[in-house]
């Protein structure tokens, strides 16, 4: 490819963050890849093949998944859902999610403190005099102590976090406990009766169409250059390298790259010890549905015999996951399983199949499905991004990168948690303050 050798700023990736701040800034996008979406991309796998298709074939009889998992669109400020629906229209669900105790083919809804009715009197009064409103605690694991008591953890957080974050939950900071929030008055109103909804995901948007659509559409809006993965930054120089052997002065970047990439590919060396990340293997199945397959959009798991967290139903949410044919009657059901893993722990493929015949195994045990007809693996390096206790790193980084011109914004460039309509808001932001 040639490329213009005088310095310009530029935008490395095309996930929803890059493609927002592409869009506001009229910057040029570097992209890895050969599509737009990043780890939110979605693709067609028609049943009894391997062959991932971009797009839906013309009779439709295709399973669609997404890299991730089902990535349903929560909170999000009504400026960027109105861009999103003036985009692709939007539709809201209302979330169908719960903890499933499969020794006692039990299912708690999410969050399970405020349904503690569930569990039996004699668990929700031990629960309820446990729970505390105000709670503290350096780790993870010492915070929900605090917050949820013995019974709770031992039963449901404890195992939950375990898989979630990969046994890392006893070392890391607290965070996001605003997704399980503490409220003694509503646990109290849940042991005995129905409790409203509450939590971050409440309620969710997700296109009628395709999450596709929308990333396929803000592509179009600006200028992405496909199959341009970055070997390596030359901070000094301020040159990049492209694996194709191109060299591109830069003059300042906004980067959506993961944090812990980018200082690697800049070749940065910083104190203290970098923060912590997980990644997850998504296993995307399509299958005949099982006799007791739940109507749940996902369910939260612990314990499982392959070590997955959470389940989730595609065709649950919306039909059109599944193959046209297979709409109408109910006959099918496409699912995303999520399993967490440590750092530097990345399966080989015969460890995937292994795992991935584990998992058929355990969802037709609960009956969830019958036959497969598709099965297929996606690998994400950094999923979740945790922080150690008292941890300045992140903040190194990110300023160690500032020096040097490079911004990192959206989700895994900053280490933070958030959601597709945040880091849309957080490219735009970025991307208009480096508007040409
Ligand atoms: C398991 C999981 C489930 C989630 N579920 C939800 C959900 O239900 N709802 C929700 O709102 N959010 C969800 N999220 C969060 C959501 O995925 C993010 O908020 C959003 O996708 C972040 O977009 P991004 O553009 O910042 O990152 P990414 O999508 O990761 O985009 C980064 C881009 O950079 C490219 N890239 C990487 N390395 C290079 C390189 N060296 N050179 C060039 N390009 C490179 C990648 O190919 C990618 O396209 C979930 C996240 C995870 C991990």
């Amino acid at each position: 490819m040639t490329l213009k050798k005088r310095r310009q700023s530029l935008i490395l990736g095309a996930g929803m963050t890059g493609l927002a701040a592409g869009i506001a800034s009229g910057l040029p996008v570097f992209e890895g890849t050969n599509a737009p979406g990043g780890i939110c991309a979605s693709y067609y796998i028609r049943p009894g093949e391997k062959e991932r298709l971009p797009n839906s074939p013309e009779d439709h009889e295709a399973y669609r998944f997404e890299n991730g998992g089902g990535h349903w669109i929560f909170g999000g400020e009504p400026i960027i859902l109105n861009f999103i629906n003036s985009q692709t229209p939007i539709k809201r669900h209302i979330r169908r999610s719960a903890v499933y105790f499969q020794d006692r083919d039990l299912y708690v809804p999410y969050p399970i403190q405020n349904h503690l009715r569930f569990l039996g009197p004699e668990i929700a009064a031990k629960a309820l005099g446990e729970m505390a409103q105000q709670p503290g605690g350096s780790t993870m694991k010492e915070w929900q102590k605090e917050s949820f008591g013995a019974t709770l953890c031992e039963l449901f957080f404890f195992p939950f976090h375990e898989l979630y974050t990969a046994g890392l939950y006893d070392r890391i900071a607290p965070q996001d406990g605003y997704k399980s929030p503490v409220d003694l008055k509503l646990a109290i109103r849940g042991a005995l009766d129905a409790s409203p909804p509450v939590g971050y995901n409440a309620s969710f948007v997700y296109p009628e169409e395709d999450l596709n659509l929308l990333a396929q559409r803000m592509a179009r809006r600006c200028q992405v250059n496909y199959n341009m993965p970055v070997k390596h930054i030359d901070a000094h120089e301020k040159e990049i390298l492209f694996a194709d052997g191109t060299l591109l002065p830069y003059d300042q970047i906004l980067c959506t790259l993961p944090l812990n990439s980018t200082i690697t590919l800049s070749d940065l060396r910083l104190e203290p010890d970098a923060n912590p990340h997980t990644s997850v293997l998504v296993l995307n199945i399509g299958a005949v549905r099982g006799e007791k397959c739940p109507s749940h959009h996902w369910l939260y798991n612990t314990k499982t015999r392959p070590g997955f967290h959470r389940v989730g139903f595609y065709s649950n949410v919306d039909a059109s996951f599944l193959p046209l044919s297979a709409r109408k009657d109910d006959t099918r059901v496409s699912i995303y399983v999520e399993k967490a893993y440590e750092a530097g722990e990345k399966p080989t493929g015969k460890n995937i199949n292994q795992y991935a015949a584990a998992v058929v195994k355990e969802l037709q045990d609960w009956e969830y499905i019958g036959d497969v007809e598709v099965i297929d693996p996606t690998w994400i390096e950094v999923a979740y991004t945790w922080n150690w206790p008292r941890s300045v790193w992140t903040n190194h980084a990110m300023e160690a990168l500032e020096n040097y011109g490079i911004y990192q914004v959206g989700r895994y460039a900053r280490w933070s948690f958030q959601g597709i309509a945040d880091s849309i808001r957080d490219g735009f932001f970025a991307g208009a303050s480096f508007c040409v």
